[in-house]
């Protein structure tokens, strides 16, 4: 059995006021029993992170988490957000090269592996996404797509850093969709990020290192998925919008 501790992240996206998000970080806190074998996580919009910090409070076991951040410390950078204001708002992870941030802003492996570096300088804990396109898959490019955005976004990683890194596997075409990669197929592709880690650093690190799977994961699907060998959590887009789904994933997660 893995000795890895679960961890279960909510992608809220754009959506949430910050209004909502209190309510919606209320009701998870409520519903929440503390289980001492998963980490939760909730990021929200940066417009909600100080009212879902309040909410839950220094000491509490969800940890609070941003969708993004920029590669500088600081500077004339208008409109974006750097690694110290999100620490100071308690954050300790942040997704970074979601599939959308390579689509929609074209973020390369290089930028999000300058984030990563920022973030990890920071004690924040990067959750780096990886994961190919349906084109890519059906053209017989998933291997290497994979393969490439580990070994660029993770490039350079001390064995101190690799100590803090989450890798989340998302496949884009099972991402909002509905369709969810099979257990075998999501196992697959963990266990090949397994052995480019363990390529890269070494055996142990990679053994240590926790892989989420991402991409429509629901209550009906978490305990197949998380049950798999090298699934080590989920990071939940829509099903992370209402605190019950969230918490019966979170669940599984602790029996997994
Ligand atoms: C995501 O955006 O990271 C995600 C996995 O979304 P969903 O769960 O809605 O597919």
């Amino acid at each position: 059995m893995s000795t890895r501790r679960q961890i279960i992240a909510g992608n809220w996206k754009m959506n949430l006021s910050a209004t909502e998000a209190k309510a919606l970080v209320t009701e998870i806190i409520q519903l929440w029993e503390k289980h001492d074998n998963v980490d939760v996580v909730i990021c929200p919009p940066y417009t909600a992170l100080e009212t879902c910090k309040t909410v839950i409070g220094q000491s509490s076991e969800i940890f609070l988490g941003a969708q993004d951040m920029h590669q500088e410390t600081s500077g004339a950078y208008t409109g974006e957000i750097s690694s110290a204001m999100l620490q100071d708002l308690w954050c300790k992870y942040v997704i970074l090269g979601h599939s959308e941030r390579r689509e929609y802003f074209k973020e390369s492996d290089q930028l999000i592996n300058a984030k990563a570096k920022t973030a990890l300088a920071a004690n924040l804990k990067p959750i780096i996404c990886v994961g190919e396109t349906l084109q890519e898959r059906e053209a017989g490019k998933m291997e290497s797509v994979v393969v490439g955005q580990v070994e660029h976004s993770c490039a350079g990683f001390t064995e101190d850093q690799w100590k803090d890194v989450v890798i989340a596997y998302e496949p884009v075409w099972a991402i909002g969709t509905g369709k969810t990669a099979t257990p075998e197929q999501a196992q697959e592709v963990h266990a090949l990020i397994r052995s480019t880690i363990s390529d890269m650093a070494d055996g142990k690190i990679a053994d240590k290192l926790r892989i989420q799977y991402g991409g429509s994961v629901k209550p009906e699907n978490a305990a197949e998925l998380l049950g798999q060998a090298d699934i080590d959590g989920a990071l939940v887009g829509g099903a992370s919008l209402k605190a019950h789904s969230f918490i019966e994933i979170i669940k599984n997660a602790c029996q997994a």
